[in-house]
């Protein structure tokens, strides 16, 4: 019988408790036990009361919490090799064969090399007296398999992770209010909304709410282009009746010498070449927060029951899977490939080099 843990790790979003709640039910209903992870890998490295088996009804309402119910924490010895044999001998201690962790390319970086590592961890351990010849013959191999949860949608190989559309969501509604008070007083608002590296939040949510001027990290120009360009955009904006103006900048957008866009900068612009009565709003973790939209809710239990075949149907000779979702297909894929072209994506975003960008845009996934 195989017994699968589940684990949240770095940032939170909405929607992992579905994702939680789908491999839990999923895994017993395939007869295999279920547990959970408290606290991402900190969990795992403390072991004890931090990894419990966990039952069918222990997840009753779970699927619209927001957040996630079972914590989730940044965990700096998992990334030392100490930290991850302290790991590796908990989960044999607790019985468990198979791992699922839903999380940001960070922690999914940490779940393969983990597993990468087991060989070596299981056989330090068995020569030290820790696990018995029984248990190392039992715990040859681990299984694990990674889904994507970030509000930031930044991974490589999938369209869409699990919070995204909830995040988006949240910050139509934010702008929606905004709006009311901007019309009536005819002014405009620098909205900062989050995204790290990645602009998908900002360009969305521009679009949904029909915003004058958008930054994003993918796109940056010259502070004199764009500081020209936006005022006469938002002029013929304004000449066309429009009683409000309203400039999202994405939380990592930044100009051409690769300086961040402060929200206090587009201001100060606004108010000197356009005499436009500006206010700058930083939504922050309000977009974070509140119940999973229903997207995120089919996603996050798609993908949990895909999670579970995997790491049922897995074994040393495949690479580790992540499961992502294209032209609204649930999709496995090669977790490694995936975290590094989204690292090469960054690291060309940093570099300005924008033909890099495009060329891995059109990378051909693998499996
Ligand atoms: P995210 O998963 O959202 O990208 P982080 O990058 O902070 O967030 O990663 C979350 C946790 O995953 C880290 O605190 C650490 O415990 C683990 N982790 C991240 N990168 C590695 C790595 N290279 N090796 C081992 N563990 C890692």
């Amino acid at each position: 019988q195989q017994c699968i843990a589940v684990m949240t790790s770095g940032g939170d979003a909405p929607g992992m408790n579905a994702n939680v709640r789908a491999i839990i039910r999923t895994a017993i209903h395939k007869n295999c036990k279920a547990y959970v992870i408290h606290e991402g890998y900190s969990g795992l490295v403390n072991g004890g009361d931090f990894i419990k088996e966990i039952h069918w009804s222990d997840v009753n309402g779970w699927l619209s919490d927001g957040g996630t119910n079972i914590g989730t924490a940044r965990c700096m010895e998992f990334k030392e090799r100490e930290g991850r044999l302290t790991a590796c001998h908990n989960m044999i201690n607790a019985g468990i064969t198979a791992l699922i962790v839903c999380g940001g390319d960070g922690s999914l970086t940490g779940a393969d090399l983990f597993r990468a590592e087991w060989p070596s961890l299981i056989k330090e351990l068995l020569d030290t007296g820790k696990i018995t010849q029984d248990q190392f013959d039992k715990h040859q191999f681990l299984n694990i398999c990674g889904t994507v949860g970030s509000i930031d949608n930044d991974m490589s190989s999938t369209d869409v992770t699990i919070g995204s559309y909830s995040s988006l969501d949240r910050i139509c509604k934010a702008i929606d209010y905004i709006d009311a008070t901007a019309n009536s007083h005819q002014r405009a608002f620098v909205i900062e909304v989050m995204g790290r590296h990645c602009g998908w939040l900002a360009l969305m949510a521009g679009i949904a709410t029909s915003a004058d001027y958008i930054f994003i990290p993918e796109s940056p120009s010259k502070q004199s282009e764009w500081s020209e360009h936006m005022c006469k955009v938002i002029s013929k904006h304004r000449e066309r009746g429009k009683r409000k103006t309203i400039v999202i900048v994405a939380e990592g957008a930044i100009d051409s010498s690769l300086n961040p866009i402060s929200c206090n900068d587009v201001k100060d612009i606004l108010v000197e070449k356009l005499g436009l009565d500006t206010r700058v709003t930083t939504l922050g973790h309000v977009q974070r927060g509140g119940p999973a939209v229903a997207f995120d809710r089919y996603l996050a239990t798609m993908q949990g029951v895909y999670a579970v075949d995997a790491v049922l149907n897995g074994n040393p000779d495949t690479p580790s899977p992540m499961i992502g979702i294209s032209e609204n297909k649930i999709i496995k894929r090669n977790l490694v490939d995936a975290v590094k072209l989204t690292k090469s994506v960054a690291e060309a975003i940093n570099a300005k080099d924008f033909d890099k960008v495009m060329e891995l845009r059109d990378t051909e996934f693998s499996e």
